[in-house]
């Protein structure tokens, strides 16, 4: 008898499970709108000029694979955090941001779930939007902490339950944590307006809830790094402490290379310090130290001005083909008759859209016109392109009649 003869199979992961009907598709029409990468005009995966040149520099002059200090390589977490808080931010100046390095994204949340596990002095219970992306629940559960929701997504507008959120977050115990999408909420693409942000950023303030910003998207959204942060700037300028998860898969294509960074505002140099020496314990047992290549990478092109402006462009570069094929989506299904409201199309921010297509639409979505996409209707719109977006509009069209 093996030793694993009791294991049960678990469930395939919903969305990597679209990738794998696609590929299976033999149609030459087949579209993947499943998965969370960006695609260019030609749906080709797509490396940025700035990366492919900061690429070279490394490969010329830095050719050594030493082992990186636990918090990871010290210039690009200092230039990863000036990106996400602003050169002007108050925390930063006073030296008063613990930051370490990341295995992307995903890393920077399980650290920052593990960190509060452990430090955060008050009942450790998270809440996260309903819905939120599919491995947040996962995430905060491993690392120890109890996963609540609060109501984000109201079906009936295909937009934000602005109401139900605030009465959630006055319904939360005192000093719970609540995790905020910083910009293009995903799934949904549906973010808070400026001025629910400032009312959000009140309500937490007199709640006394911790605000921990999962920031995937800066730069992407938008197309403007600065906007995109718009609401963690805010909300450390109202006073706020916050965690911090960021991500350069997206903003600069980096998916495969796992480069991000975790950091959290404290009150000062002192604390900052205390705090730098536990996420250092925090880490050093989960992987020792976090990889070179992407952080090397990433901090070429923040620290290079002319890199960095080529970089900006080619973010918004992403964002505006992105926003272009919203509007064309839009305009499409309304020539084409197609029954019901398509606003939201054009509204939603990001790479991904909550068409409001229900189960069996997708399912017959997938049957009879090989487009794929999750069972809850949403499509990553950089799957899209000038070559297929005729085909999509008029299947859609043909799924809901
Ligand atoms: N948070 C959100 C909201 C995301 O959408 C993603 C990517 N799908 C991540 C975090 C993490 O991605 P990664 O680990 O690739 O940076």
């Amino acid at each position: 008898l093996s030793v694993w003869s009791a294991v049960p199979s678990g469930p395939p992961d919903p969305i990597l499970g679209v990738t794998e009907a696609f590929k299976a598709d033999k149609d030459p029409r087949k579209i993947n709108l499943g998965v969370g990468a960006y695609r260019d005009g030609n749906g080709k995966p797509y490396v940025l000029s700035s990366v492919k040149k900061s690429e070279e520099r490394i490969l010329t002059s830095h050719p050594e694979k030493e082992y990186l200090p636990i918090t990871g390589l010290g210039s690009f977490t200092q230039n990863a955090a000036k990106l996400a808080y602003g050169e002007d931010s108050a925390p930063l100046k006073a030296g008063a941001v613990a930051v370490t390095q990341s295995i992307s994204g995903t890393g920077a949340l399980r650290i920052g779930g593990a960190f509060l596990a452990r430090h955060y002095p008050n009942a450790k219970s998270i809440y996260l939007p309903t819905p939120s992306w599919g491995n947040h629940t996962p995430i905060f559960r491993d690392s120890g902490l109890e996963v609540r929701q609060y109501r984000y997504f109201d079906k009936e507008t295909v937009g934000l339950d602005f109401a139900g959120m605030v009465a959630d977050l006055k319904a939360a115990p005192e000093n719970a944590i609540v995790l905020l999408h910083a910009c293009a909420h995903n799934p949904t693409g549906i973010d808070p307006t400026v001025e629910q942000w400032k009312e959000l950023s009140d309500l937490i303030q007199e709640k006394k809830l911790f605000p921990f910003f999962d920031m995937a998207y800066q730069g992407f959204a938008s197309g403007s790094t600065s906007r995109d942060a718009f609401a963690l700037r805010h909300f450390v300028s109202q006073g706020h402490q916050v965690a911090l998860a960021q991500s350069f898969a997206k903003n600069m294509g980096l998916y495969g290379e796992r480069c991000g960074a975790f950091s959290l505002t404290t009150a000062d140099a002192e604390e900052k310090a205390r705090v730098d020496s536990q996420l250092k314990i925090v880490i050093r047992p989960m992987y020792s130290n976090p990889p070179m290549h992407g952080a090397l990478i990433a901090n070429g092109i923040l620290s290079d001005p002319a890199l960095y402006s080529e970089w900006e462009g080619e973010v918004k570069g992403m964002a505006d083909r992105i926003i272009s094929m919203r509007e064309k989506l839009y305009t499409t299904l309304n020539d084409l008759n197609t029954p019901g409201e398509w606003g939201h199309i054009k509204s939603q921010i990001g790479m991904f859209s909550f068409t409001g297509l229900t189960k069996p639409q997708t399912q017959a979505l997938a049957e009879k016109a090989h487009v794929y996409m999750t069972a809850d209707g949403r499509i990553s719109m950089a799957g899209l392109n000038g070559n297929n977006i005729d085909y999509f509009s008029e299947s859609v069209s043909k799924a809901v009649k």
